[in-house]
């Protein structure tokens, strides 16, 4: 969510807006740089997409320093004067911002007492305000003293007037720093340095410092602090894209990503990650994930529960840390997040180790704040997502789900871990004829309303395809348990109404077909999605039998979705919407 990149060097202007449109896919509303010259600060903002930015731009004589950013507004609005730089009233102090500032309301109070007055409605003003009313000559006292009033989450970029360097800051919003021979960048996310730095920092929470041409030193609040240089591997990075958009292609990464973990985790590596875990006193297990991470939670629980006979509960981040969960020693907390930046969920993880639990992360970027944090990492291995929608993460979150269902079944019950499903699933993997997917979203695309239903782990597919035509189509489509009909749903059906029933599971399908006939019977047309052979009797009064491909029970889930992830592009697309960037959302959610 929003990105921040600084840099040290010539013509930071050009530099700036290259790697800003590297970050365009964490989401924004609008961007801005501020650049440094020896003439001072030159500050330009722009409403919407980076290319508004772009034309107002101009080249800079002899600039050699600039921060830029993209804003994903939380307080106020996105337009001009909310956007990023903010400036100190002074005009020394000029800064980038990402996160909230959960106490600006009484910081502001306190600077209008001491007459500081404010252009915009942003909590980031009041950091600009606070660095001048601090400033006693010291940068990086003040800097300190002003980080140390702020309650909430921020990545700094800063820079002052009579100082020719960045500041930075970090607190619970991400922020790396890589350097070459000359030049040095700071940045919400490493794919910034592609092409720029071998090697990079990862800043903690409570660090700042100051960065320069011929050093960058690193503070928390005790004094000089080293961070660990880490080299930077960015090989399986591949952004270039060759599909209309990337949703579309990542899509098409769903199967090279189930090789990916195939290969990575054998039975002999799973045994080895979880050789030191003590599962004798461990009594439950809870899954906790936002959005899409929330859905592979639910198939996850369900896997391990079956896999370990322990009692599971999926819990969504957002409630975790006020739901006072009962968890301790005896507690396993799985963390799933494809960023691994969400910021409920590093909550969630925080809770869970005061408490004692152990901790499992189910996470895509292996660089981030949870993947360190966690006690086990299992990466999900699918390359970079830039879709804010996310689709091959997803269903790598299943597999590797499974795989971790397996890890612990082997523990508790010393049962064999089962691969012979993920070989299955890649012989039979199948993304559906295009055609036959265009041709649904054609009739989908007109309803302003979608019903989904299914029985066991087929509602929770439907919980994740509705979520992806929401996501980029802005069309209401809304999932019951497909049992739950007569309890107050078939009010909502009229004639016409589109109802997709998800039935995959060969128990439970003539009971979900049923419920299909219940709707029917109101006016629903029915669109049922179904690896079986259904007798033509039923389905000749169903608008449509949808057929997917049969795999294994256990990863029938992913096959499923990945259709569905489809029809919802094809929607987007056809409605003449970006489905990589829907309105309002960002890709890796950072604030609260
Ligand atoms: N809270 C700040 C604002 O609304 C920063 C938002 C962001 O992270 O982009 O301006």
């Amino acid at each position: 969510m929003c990105g921040i990149v600084c840099y040290i060097g010539k013509k930071p202007e050009k530099i700036l807006i290259e790697k800003l449109k590297r970050l365009e896919y964490r989401g924004y509303d609008s961007a801005g740089i501020a650049v440094k010259s020896d003439k001072g600060f030159d500050i330009f903002k722009a409403k919407g997409e980076i290319k508004n930015l772009e034309s107002k731009v101009k080249e800079i004589d002899n600039s050699y320093l600039g921060i830029g950013h993209t804003r994903w507004a939380t307080h106020g609005k996105p337009d001009e004067a909310n956007a990023h730089p903010h400036i100190s009233t002074d005009k020394k102090w000029v800064i980038v911002h990402n996160g909230i500032i959960e106490n600006y309301s009484s910081l502001r109070d306190k600077l209008i007492g001491f007459g500081y007055e404010f252009y915009s409605e942003t909590d980031t003003e009041i950091i600009a305000k606070l660095l001048q009313y601090y400033d006693n000559g010291n940068a990086l006292e003040t800097i300190r003293q002003t980080i140390s009033v702020l309650k909430g989450s921020f990545a700094l970029g800063i820079m002052k007037q009579d100082v020719d360097g960045i500041f930075f800051a970090k607190s619970k919003s991400p922020l790396f720093i890589s350097k070459n021979e000359e030049n040095v960048m700071v940045a919400s996310d490493i794919i910034c340095f592609k092409n720029f730095g071998d090697t990079f920092y990862q800043l903690s929470d409570g660090v700042f410092g100051f960065a320069s041409s011929k050093k960058i030193e690193f503070y928390d609040k005790f004094g000089s602090v080293n961070i660990k240089e880490e080299k930077l591997d960015l090989n399986e990075m591949d952004d270039e894209n060759k599909y209309e958009h990337f949703m579309l292609k990542e899509i098409y990464e769903t199967k090279p990503a189930i090789k990916n973990i195939s290969e990575f985790y054998s039975k002999q590596r799973l045994l080895e990650i979880f050789e030191n875990l003590n599962v004798k006193n461990i009594r439950k297990i809870k899954l906790v994930g936002c959005g899409t991470a929330y859905h592979a939670a639910l198939m996850g629980a369900d896997m391990i529960e079956k896999a370990t006979d322990i009692d599971c509960e999926v819990v969504v981040a957002s409630e975790f840390r006020y739901s006072e969960p009962r968890i301790g020693e005896d507690t396993i907390v799985i963390l799933i997040s494809q960023s691994g930046e969400t910021a409920d969920t590093l909550a969630a993880f925080e809770l869970a180790k005061q408490k004692g639990a152990i901790t499992i992360g189910i996470i895509n970027i292996e660089y981030s704040a949870l993947a360190k944090k966690v006690d086990y990492l299992l990466p999900i291995k699918a390359g970079v997502e830039v879709a804010v929608a996310s689709t091959k993460a997803y269903s790598a979150q299943l597999l590797v789900l499974y795989l971790l269902s397996q890890a612990l079944g082997n523990k508790v019950k010393n049962s064999e871990i089962d691969l012979s499903t993920v070989k299955t699933l890649i012989n039979d993997f199948d993304y559906g004829t295009t055609k036959e997917l265009q041709d649904l979203a054609e009739y989908l695309r007109y309803n302003d309303k979608l019903f989904m239903i299914g029985r066991g782990k087929d509602y929770f597919t439907a919980l994740e395809a509705s979520l992806k035509i929401k996501e980029t189509s802005y069309i209401n489509s809304d999932t019951y348990y497909a049992g739950e009909l007569k309890h107050g749903f078939l009010a909502l059906i009229e004639e016409d109404t589109f109802v997709i029933v998800f039935a995959t599971d060969k128990k439970l399908i003539d009971k979900t077909i049923s419920n299909a006939e219940e709707a029917r019977a109101r006016g629903a047309k029915i669109i049922l999605f179904t690896p079986f052979d259904i007798d033509k009797g039923i389905t000749d009064k169903f608008f449509k039998v949808f057929k997917v491909k049969k795999t294994d029970d256990r990863l029938q889930c992913i096959e499923n979705i990945t259709m569905w992830q489809l029809i919802a592009y094809y929607i987007s697309v056809n409605k003449g919407i970006n489905p990589d960037k829907p309105r309002n959302l960002a890709k890796s959610v950072t604030v609260e």
